[in-house]
């Protein structure tokens, strides 16, 4: 059943400090029950929006979340909020704009402040051949309906003045792919959000219990074993990203993903000079500026698949010399700290979604290095699989059977650097 939702409004502040009446505890610590309809594993962008999105558009209420951890303590807590749909193939970029439309309204759908800024997304090209990678996206962009143009030097120079556009540069900058509904958002408040809106619908929401096993009988799922009992269900959705090979082999379901670690940094806080989000494949770096004033840096990768959350000095060196080659005015400028996520990487940089062929154990992976903005749009689309039984079209061409088939999606292109 449906919880009465708190609202957050100046009426309630004022009313709340004037009264001395505490806020209610946004989520519930609910004990674990023996059953649930579904079972989510994973409390991330992915697994609350999954969640949600099946108690508000389809009724269904008796769902457990599971997370090993604290919500949002995976990827979806360490990334670096990019949100946009200039991606390189048909299929990413009808996908990803649904994303962006659900990120447009999710403040007012959740009655929860998400900071989306649609600053708008600009990646850089140092070469030729990335110019024409630019061009042939923004071509497949607007066939989608979605906005994106190339610009030349003086157009990135107008809507990035810190840029080194002049010809001396190093890797000079021959021009962009400008996407404007980009941006960023705050990552943390979008899994805050969810997770209090799914939790206001009825869904129960366990921190700190680990799956540790699935339960398969003649050919589908019965349930899982956590550390702190076990859940029979119907349905289990495998949400845990940098950890799914883990949770997949569990069910005897092989995933073809490797995880590899993702640094960022972040620097002290100076005052709003860089008004676009700002990508260059070619130096492996990108960066944007948060609403407090940090500038945030990512990269691609580190170069070997592993578990490890740890920064690396071999990392900050690199980032640094990049962005000064772009950026030359912030050499003096203080990173303050660094950190590492999990990325489940996908041969085709696309992600796995939908069925599998155990049945009724389904999964939402292979998100990578870019999938905190899909967290809408995958919530949406799981949420309807499972309600329904038929694979909605948006995920049709992301299923598990494409890569024996041979059908993959390319995303390389769009995906590798630029999140
Ligand atoms: C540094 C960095 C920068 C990034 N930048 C961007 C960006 O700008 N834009 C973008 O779109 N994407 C970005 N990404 C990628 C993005 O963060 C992820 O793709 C996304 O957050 C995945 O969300 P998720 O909900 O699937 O997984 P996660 O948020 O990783 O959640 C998975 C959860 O599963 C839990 N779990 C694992 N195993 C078990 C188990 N056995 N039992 C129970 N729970 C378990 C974990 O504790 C975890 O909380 C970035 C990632 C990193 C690391």
């Amino acid at each position: 059943m449906r919880r009465p939702r708190t609202r957050y409004s100046a009426f309630e502040l004022l009313r709340r400090g004037a009264t001395a009446t505490p806020w209610p505890r946004v989520w519930r610590s609910p004990d674990l029950r023996s059953t649930a309809d579904v079972v989510v594993i994973g409390g991330g962008v992915h697994g609350l929006a999954a969640a949600y999105y099946l108690a508000a558009n389809h009724g269904i209420t008796d769902v457990a979340v599971l997370d090993k951890g604290y919500i949002g303590g995976g990827g979806s807590g360490r990334n670096t909020a990019i949100i946009r749909s200039n991606y390189l193939t048909p299929e990413g970029v009808r996908f990803y704009d649904r994303s962006v439309q659900l990120y447009e309204r999710l403040a007012t759908e959740l009655n929860f402040n998400v900071m989306f800024s649609q600053r708008g997304h600009m990646t850089l090209a140092h070469s030729d051949s990335s110019l024409r990678t630019m061009r042939w996206r923004a071509e497949v962009n607007k066939l989608q309906g979605v906005d994106s143009e190339v610009v030349d030097p003086a157009e990135v120079k107008r809507l990035a003045p810190p840029l080194d556009v002049s010809t001396a540069a190093r890797y000079p900058i021959l021009g962009a792919l400008y996407h404007p509904p980009g941006g960023i958002i705050r990552h943390d408040a979008v899994v805050w959000g969810y997770g209090r809106a799914a939790d206001a619908h009825g869904v129960r929401i366990h921190q700190h219990t680990e799956v540790t096993g699935v339960t398969v009988a003649d050919g589908r799922v019965r349930g899982v074993t956590t550390t702190q009992g076990e859940i029979a269900a119907p349905i289990v959705v495998n949400c845990t990203a940098g950890w799914s090979t883990l949770v997949s082999d569990m069910a005897g379901v092989r995933l073809p993903v490797t995880t590899f670690p993702l640094q960022a940094a972040v620097t002290e806080p100076v005052r709003p000079f860089l008004p676009t989000v700002i990508v260059s494949g070619t130096l492996h770096v990108y960066l944007s500026q948060t609403d407090r004033g940090e500038l945030v840096f990512g990269a691609s990768v580190d170069p070997f698949a592993s578990y490890s959350t740890r920064g690396s000095l071999a990392f900050t060196e690199g980032l640094a010399g990049h962005v000064l080659q772009l950026m030359p005015s912030l050499s003096q400028l203080r990173l303050l700290r660094q950190w590492a996520g999990l990325c489940d990487m996908t041969p085709d940089f696309s992600p796995i979604m939908g069925v599998t062929p155990v049945e009724g154990f389904l999964v939402d992976v292979g998100w990578g290095t870019y999938g905190f903005k899909a967290g809408p749009v995958a919530g949406e689309t799981m949420a309807e699989l499972i309600a329904t039984g038929k694979t909605p079209e948006l995920i049709a061409d992301f299923d598990l059977a494409r890569f024996t088939d041979g059908r993959l999606v390319g995303e390389k292109g769009a995906a590798a650097v630029g999140h």
